[in-house]
């Protein structure tokens, strides 16, 4: 399509199109971009001819693949949507996927599998595979292999002066771009690593309200000596009262603790933890890697949600108890997931606060002073352990997306040399509508 000086193969679209409403609608329902102008990009072309025709007219530019990751809504400007850019090339030999920007995870899963390989993919199957690489990647099988975005071999990115670059991993622009959303461009396609897995051991245990204390004590305990091989996170909330839920689940406050474990031995490592009790769900096993998105079963359906996370540096006795008590009576998904290990490992994307041994994640449905006060005294519950966030799981729009909360995702040093390459390659800070790093005066 045609629109003045803008070609491109997919649609364009404005305010009132047939399509609009469809094209900018994402997994976040509490709040969608609002561009005066969408782009549906098919190719790295169409990205170049949006980036060129928005920095021409001077305006703000969005990325969306999925809307699972929305934090700034575009007012204005011009969106570009990935979710037509679905190519994957896998090469069985070097253990390699090139992915295109509006990859799912579900997809580069399936087509992994039958060279027996896999992505280093997080929990859900329906997150775009680029915009989880940018925020670091925290994959269900973290503590063994680390961060996914380690593990990426070359970038295609648009850069604000319109020049479509293949970055190799010594490019400055190589590190700075994977740990930093959509800061310094529009990623066209990631070369990534595969790693040759098959099966892994894992799912579910559900402990009722009675065993939900003892099912946190023992599960710090276990975390605290378990092998690398072996990455878990566990989830307190109160499951709604609602037929999708299974009945035995409904309305219960409940602990679940969430296992992948890659190689032999799962059920004798595990044992410490079924000893805790009677369990309303025990579906731990080998299984095949592409069932392994029913290790946490998130949510897969569009829904409003917000959250903030704290990386905290031990999960000792008193951090555990006071997680229990800043959550127990609240209307809050609060998750731990298990750290160190492989994480802690020096890698080239920007990911700070690698020591951190736990992260904690606080998800709740939007709201106004109320919601921002139980996040705030949870935070404040937390503050003796916590020393930063995590990006990829902060969730929300407005002052939840500040500059104070990007800034806390990073060293102060990293934050001011993200900041100086920002000013060299975006300065007029096309690409704000994300958690964006603020220019350096
Ligand atoms: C249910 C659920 C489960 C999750 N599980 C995990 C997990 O296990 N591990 C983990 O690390 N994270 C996890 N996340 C977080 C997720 O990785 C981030 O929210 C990520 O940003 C989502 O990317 P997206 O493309 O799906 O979303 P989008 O909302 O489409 O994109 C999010 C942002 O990423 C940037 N972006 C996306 N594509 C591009 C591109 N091509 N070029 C430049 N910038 C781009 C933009 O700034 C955009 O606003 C989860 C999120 C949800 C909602």
């Amino acid at each position: 399509m045609t629109n003045n000086d803008l070609i491109c193969s997919g649609p364009i679209l404005r305010p009132g199109d047939d399509g609009y409403a469809a094209e900018i609608a994402g997994f976040q329902t509490a709040y969608t971009h609002r561009p005066a102008l969408v782009v549906g990009a098919r190719h790295t072309e169409d990205v170049r001819a949006a980036v060129e025709y928005a920095a021409r007219h001077r305006l703000p530019i969005g990325v969306q693949a999925t809307g699972h990751g929305l934090s700034v809504p575009l007012d204005g400007g011009v969106l570009v949507s990935t979710r037509r850019m679905t190519g994957i090339e896998i090469d069985p030999v070097a253990r390699t996927a090139k992915v295109a920007a509006g990859v799912r995870a579900g997809a580069l899963i399936d087509a992994a599998a039958p060279h027996g390989l896999a992505p280093l993919n997080g929990s859900s199957l329906s997150v775009g595979v680029v915009g989880y690489h940018l925020g670091g990647g925290l994959g269900i099988l973290a503590r063994t292999f680390g961060y996914a975005a380690d593990r990426v071999r070359a970038i295609e990115l648009v850069t604000a002066d319109g020049r479509v670059r293949t970055l190799p991993s010594g490019d400055e622009l190589f590190g700075a771009v994977l740990g930093t959303g959509g800061n310094f461009g529009v990623v066209t396609a990631l070369e990534l690593e595969l790693v040759p897995l098959t099966s892994v051991y894992g799912g579910q245990l559900i402990f009722d309200t009675d065993l939900v204390e003892p099912a946190l004590e023992a599960w710090r305990l276990w975390t605290q000596d378990v092998p690398d091989e072996t990455t878990s996170g566990l989830t307190l909330m109160t499951m709604p009262d609602i037929p999708p839920v299974p009945a035995p689940l409904r309305g219960r406050y409940i602990a679940t603790i969430n296992i992948a474990h890659v190689g032999p031995d799962g059920d004798r490592l595990v044992e410490p933890l079924r000893r805790i009790g009677t369990r309303l769900k025990d579906d731990l096993r080998a299984m095949p890697y592409t069932e392994t998105h029913t290790i946490y079963s998130d949510p897969d359906f569009p829904h409003a949600y917000t959250a903030t996370n704290l990386l905290l540096s031990e999960l000792n006795a008193d951090a555990a108890q006071a997680f229990l008590d800043a959550t127990a009576d609240a209307p809050v998904v609060a998750n731990l997931r298990h750290l160190g290990g492989a994480l802690r490992r020096p890698g080239p994307a920007t990911v700070d606060h690698r020591d951190a041994d736990h992260l904690a994640r606080f998800i709740t449905e939007p709201g106004g002073d109320e919601i921002r006060g139980l996040h705030d005294g949870i935070g404040k519950a937390l503050s003796p352990w916590a020393i930063g966030h995590s990006l990829n799981f902060l969730y929300g729009a407005g002052d939840w997306a500040d500059e104070r909360q990007t800034r806390a995702g990073y060293t102060e040093s990293t934050y001011a040399r993200l900041a100086a390459l920002k000013a060299t390659y975006d300065p007029g800070n096309l690409f704000r509508a994300n958690r964006n790093i603020v220019l350096s005066s």
